[in-house]
């Protein structure tokens, strides 16, 4: 027997119109690629995309077509989105941190008709456009007088194709399951594959993170997306803020300690979510100029590991909460996050501290284990770790034309690539990537744990561990060091830091020290590249066949 509810689809618009007219008024304030700051409403952005919308199905866009974005974080980004998907197109995050070549293959491969790109990222697209077969428009994301002098092919300023139409226009009609969005994972093995997600997948994902347990978005919020869009979908923030009605706080192009400072406090916000390099410039630049956060009380901070001093300087030093997230492009992305069961909330605050260094307990629609090498389910006892699996409807089961072939278990589990512990309460902890993982003397040795704790050291800006090739060991960790600008320290120095915090034979047998680590399109340390730099470098030890410090 069915029920009797009626059939009304998950469609992403539907949010739009949701904010539209029950919160037409609440700004969302742009720091424009052009420069100055530009203010806008819900209500103003509704009407724009059904323009646009209205406007790109007069150009013949249809259901399913693909219209790539490669912009920052602004208004005119977000009524893309909403317009494209309004017209039936399939919105696609470029991210322009990617190499020209993968950018070509990734546009190719999803044969984007057209592209919405910001004045910064012009030159890059007028250098590769030769080679976009598919793309027949360029629609740069300004107005007539900031419109620059470009060979792309029929480029139109965002503001003049949006005078080609009224806003008259009903959204296409959809199935909620029809494809909404495209993004690719930066692919650091393999070319990169298309995650495709659902209209229905995101609707019900940004329902999952407004929850009070999760980002706990509300209308008396303002939030700050640092969080590209072109990143995963800016963790649902576009779809998840105008459910609400809350207040949105559009960084553009600016992404350094000093101007994310000013964002924050001119427009009162009070929730923001970056990845922690971001947080990192932010911290910095409050602690050398002696500033406090007068309105900001919660940060989600996600895409790699958090260290714990960063939790605790934002929460003791500013009293800011941190939600520590994991997830990844293809949950659309949040898988889980640390907010604390009510007893442990009760905890002295070091302890508090620990479980929040976890990356956190699943969001609704989430359902995941950890498996050994041959599949078997580990216990839940937050010490066996294992791979990583999840389930759920806003999860993948396959990427953009079946690259990658088959990607779920025979229960429909999807692998993750990261290994993880999971405790009896649900809070999991990521140990590290499947590929990052050191092994040494048949012992898996978490290379994060030993990051984590090398950040905590004041001199140290960013840390990273690999595994060296070992003749005795298989592999020994290398630790890797960026000093903060002016501060110095040993190789002594920061083993001696180590001790104690870290088991004995955890203890990298060697330090090396680096202008500047690597970092990826999505704000991860590059292992790969780090891999390659050191991968002739000699342990202390090694050559005589044993590890000292391993013994
Ligand atoms: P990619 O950078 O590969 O395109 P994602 O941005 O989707 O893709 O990255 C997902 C991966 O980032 C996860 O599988 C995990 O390894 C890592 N990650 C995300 N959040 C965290 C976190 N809080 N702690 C540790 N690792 C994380």
């Amino acid at each position: 027997m069915l029920g009797l509810m009626q059939d009304w689809p998950l469609l992403v618009h539907k949010v739009l119109d949701h904010a539209a007219t029950y919160a037409g008024d609440k700004e969302i304030v742009t720091r424009g690629i052009e420069g100055p700051i530009r203010r806008t409403n819900w209500q103003a952005v509704h009407e724009r995309s059904r323009r646009l919308a209205k406007a790109l199905a007069r150009r013949g866009i249809k259901s399913g077509d693909r219209l790539a974005t490669l912009a920052w974080n602004t208004e005119r980004h977000l009524e893309s989105w909403y317009g494209i998907t309004g017209a039936g197109g399939v919105y696609h995050t470029l991210n322009p941190r990617l190499f020209p070549e993968q950018l070509i293959y990734i546009a190719n491969h999803a044969e984007d008709r057209m592209i919405f790109v910001d004045l910064t990222f012009v030159p890059i697209l007028e250098k590769l456009q030769a080679e976009l077969k598919t793309v027949e428009t360029y629609v740069i994301l300004t107005d007539a007088a900031h419109m620059p002098q470009t060979g792309l092919r029929n480029a139109i300023a965002y503001e003049e194709l949006l005078k080609e139409a009224d806003d008259d226009f009903a959204w296409v009609t959809l199935d909620e399951n029809a494809a909404c969005g495209l993004c690719y994972t930066s692919g650091t093995t393999g070319n990169p594959k298309g995650v495709l997600y659902s209209h229905r997948s995101n609707v019900l994902h940004a329902m999952a993170v407004l929850g009070a347990d999760v980002l706990a978005l509300s209308n008396a919020d303002t939030v700050l997306p640092i969080v590209p869009m072109f990143h995963a979908n800016a963790w649902s923030l576009s779809f998840s803020a105008p459910m609400t009605g809350t207040k949105m706080v559009m960084p553009g192009a600016k992404l350094d300690g000093e101007s994310v400072y000013n964002l924050l406090e001119d427009e009162q916000v009070t929730m923001s979510a970056a990845v922690p390099t971001v947080w990192l410039m932010l911290l910095q630049h409050m602690e050398a100029n002696n500033l406090k956060l007068s309105t900001l009380k919660r940060v989600a901070i996600g895409g790699s590991a958090c260290p714990p001093s960063m939790i605790e300087k934002f929460e003791r030093n500013y009293g800011v909460e941190v939600m520590h997230a994991w997830g990844m492009t293809e949950l659309s992305p949040v898988g889980t996050i640390g907010s604390l069961l009510a007893r442990d909330r009760l905890r002295p605050y070091d302890e508090q501290l620990k479980i929040k260094s976890k990356q956190g307990r699943p969001i609704f629609g989430v359902e995941m284990k950890i498996l050994d090498d041959n599949g078997k389910e580990l216990p839940r006892d937050g010490k066996a770790f294992g791979h990583l699996v999840v389930r759920g409807p806003a999860i993948s089961k396959g990427y953009f034309k079946g690259e990658g072939g088959n990607v779920l278990d025979h229960e429909g589990f999807f692998d993750t690539g990261d290994v993880a512990t999971l405790d009896a309460d649900g809070y999991m902890q990521i140990t590290d990537r499947a590929k990052d993982v050191i092994k040494s003397g048949g012992e898996w040795i978490s290379s994060i744990d030993i990051e984590n704790i090398a950040v905590g050291h004041p001199a140290v800006a960013i840390a990273a561990v690999i595994g060296i090739a070992h003749p005795k060991w298989d592999e020994r960790p290398l630790l890797i060091v960026q000093l903060k600008p002016g501060a110095e320290a040993t190789r002594e120095d920061l083993l001696k830091f180590l001790e104690g915090k870290i088991a004995k034979w955890w203890m990298p047998d060697d330090v090396a020290f680096v202008d500047a680590i690597p970092v990826g399109p999505t704000g991860k340390i590059q292992k790969l590249s780090l891999r390659d730099v050191f991968k002739s470098h000699v342990l202390p030890g090694a050559a005589g066949g044993a590890g000292k410090a391993a013994e």
